[in-house]
């Protein structure tokens, strides 16, 4: 099912530029990722605005892959690339490009430029072209080869393709103004020479376009209706305006928006690289990572992740969103369509010492009280059975009314019990809990009306099973990791306890979920089965998110840091 988002800025521009007939009423955007890592959430906003609107409009959405710097760019990204886009819905179509294949187009335009004498070919280092560029306020100085005549600088461009000069002997630059107020137009380089071999196009080049001259012509070249980006290439756009109008080709319209963040994560591609490398996080796609493949292991789903975008919405002022803001965007959804299931992620076991020793019961329990047509279903009972660690304690705190000796406390969708004594060893540890149940309280309820204040959950220890699960928490204790003070590092917020792993009870039944399979454990939170991990009648489950809120803490300690 389709929605159409709620309007934005951008969405205003767009509609007054259809009012006006712009375009002929075109809508074409586009996401043009570089292939240097994975796509995180920030990148998730600019898909679904970008998809969003050309889906609303009845327009066009391209992915497009800016492949134009050879060193850091690899398949594998490519691949991951493509299979979150579409994942988060991004419906390209058939209209997957790559800069790459815009190489000689664009090497054409160059010479064109060179033509007309707009383009010239630098002999300076790029540590002379960085100081010869000037600062905001103080004009930069002209190069000494600014005069070479286009015929020279023709036969030199060429050869800086055929390959006759190492990596950095030369640069091809625009020719527009040294003295310019926005230093992007100083002069700027076009082409660098690199002899490196390039992901799709191998040894064919050994010139590469910088990003400056390459986007607007692919944005052009794919006639790009609105050109969204973000904030920090708004100075650019004088520069894509004057190599478009040079060369007298098909302008789009750029809009830019800022950037949205995630607190407690980072998500620069270069700080995320190295938390793979250095291992910090089990690869890109560790479910504590905000990287869509990593928000996806944990549990999430696309439209989880839509509606999170959604509700943070798209706006010129930068900011870091909550993480309880996307986990909010979860739970509201797996609440109404997870089915619920028991287990223990702590077990103690309970013996009911009046239960008969071989006896086995059905109790029926709800699927999922938000979704009566899912059903019940049967869970076992028997008389030694798990329960959560923290729902016993021994000498019991004041507002403590689950399990306690003495007490009598309802096991869900069965009995209510009485709690007689607590089992210990020789070095006083708890190993089992002696309970006595009601017979006349199977269900649940007492029949003469008597109130049982705590109610806990419980599986068979003769039919459950023990399962691996991961409890994540935040993988970084401060709001933003990336906020450091010079000369600290940002993995000095690490959070050594991002990553608990149990082996919990489950009801018999998880042992079947299929691997990706989303389910509530009741008073736990919502879990995932690994589709990694897991074999079959060997789950592995992945918390996705707890069933409240937990930050409080953290952000407490966030604040007072
Ligand atoms: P990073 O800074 O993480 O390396 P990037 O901007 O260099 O990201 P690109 O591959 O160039 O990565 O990004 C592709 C598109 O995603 C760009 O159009 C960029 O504007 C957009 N984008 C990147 N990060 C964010 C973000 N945090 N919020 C919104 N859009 C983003
Ligand atoms: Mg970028």
């Amino acid at each position: 099912m389709e929605t159409t988002s709620k309007t934005n800025f951008i969405r205003e521009i767009i509609d007054a530029d259809i009012a006006a007939g712009k375009f002929g009423g075109r809508v074409h955007t586009r996401f043009p990722p570089e292939p240097n890592g994975y796509l995180h959430i920030g990148h998730a906003t600019s898909i679904c605005l970008n998809s969003g609107i050309a889906r609303d409009y009845g327009g066009k959405f391209n992915l497009r892959f800016d492949d134009t710097n050879p060193s850091k760019e690899e398949q594998e990204y490519v691949d991951s690339i493509i299979e979150d886009v579409k994942w988060l819905g991004g419906d390209f179509g058939d209209r997957l490009f790559y800069a790459s294949d815009y190489f000689q187009q664009m090497y054409d335009w160059a010479v064109e430029l060179i033509k007309k004498g707009k383009a010239y070919v630098c002999d300076l280092s790029p540590e002379e072209v960085r100081r010869t560029r000037g600062a905001p306020a103080e004009p930069g100085s002209e190069s000494p080869w600014r005069g070479r005549s286009p015929e020279e600088n023709l036969g030199l461009f060429e050869r800086m393709r055929k390959g006759e000069f190492p990596d950095g002997a030369r640069t091809l630059r625009a020719k527009i103004d040294m003295a310019h107020p926005n230093l992007n137009m100083r002069d700027p380089v076009m082409y660098r020479i690199l002899h490196a071999e390039h992901h799709r196009q191998g040894r064919a080049w050994c010139i590469y376009p910088m990003y400056d001259w390459a986007h607007g012509l692919e944005d052009s070249i794919e006639g790009i209706t609105h050109s969204i980006c973000t904030l920090e290439f708004e100075d650019h756009r004088p520069l894509y305006d004057w190599f478009l109008d040079q060369l007298g080709i098909y302008h789009p319209r750029q809009i830019e928006f800022a950037r949205r963040t995630l607190s407690n994560v980072v998500t620069s591609k270069r700080k995320l690289l190295q938390l793979v490398k250095e291992r910090h996080v089990n690869g890109w796609d560790d479910p504590r990572m905000p990287t869509v493949s990593g928000i996806r292991r944990r549990g999430y789903t696309a439209s989880a992740i839509r509606a999170f975008c959604e509700e943070v919405g798209i706006t010129k002022v930068p900011g870091i969103s909550d993480i309880w803001v996307l986990e909010n965007a979860i739970r509201n959804e797996l609440n109404l369509s997870a089915p619920r299931a028991m287990a223990a992620l702590r077990p103690l076991k309970v013996v009911l010492v009046n239960y008969p020793q071989d006896k086995t019961e059905e109790m029926e329990a709800v699927n999922n009280p938000e979704a009566p047509e899912a059903g019940k279903r049967k869970v076992p009972f028997c008389r030694e059975l798990y329960i959560e660690r923290d729902d016993f304690m021994e000498v019991p705190s004041k507002k403590f009314f689950r399990m306690s000796p003495g007490q009598e406390v309802r096991l869900r969708y069965a009995y209510i019990v009485k709690c007689e004594k607590a089992v210990k060893d020789a070095a006083g540890n708890i190993t089992e809990v002696h309970c006595s149940y009601d017979p006349a309280t199977r269900g649940g309820d007492a029949p003469d009306g008597r109130k049982i204040k705590g109610t806990i959950h419980w599986v068979s220890a003769r039919h459950s099973f023990p399962a691996r699960v991961r409890l994540y928490d935040a993988l970084f204790t401060e709001r933003d990791p990336e906020d450091v003070e010079e000369g600290r590092d940002f993995k000095e917020s690490l959070n050594p306890a991002s990553l608990e792993e149990l082996t919990a009870y489950c009801e018999p039944f998880l042992r079947d979920a299929p691997p990706g399979s989303r389910f509530q454990f009741e008073r736990l939170g919502y879990f995932f089965s690994d589709p990694k991990d897991s074999a079959p009648g060997a789950p592995v489950f992945n918390r996705t998110a707890t069933l409240r809120d937990t930050w409080g803490k953290l952000e407490k300690k966030g604040a007072g840091a």
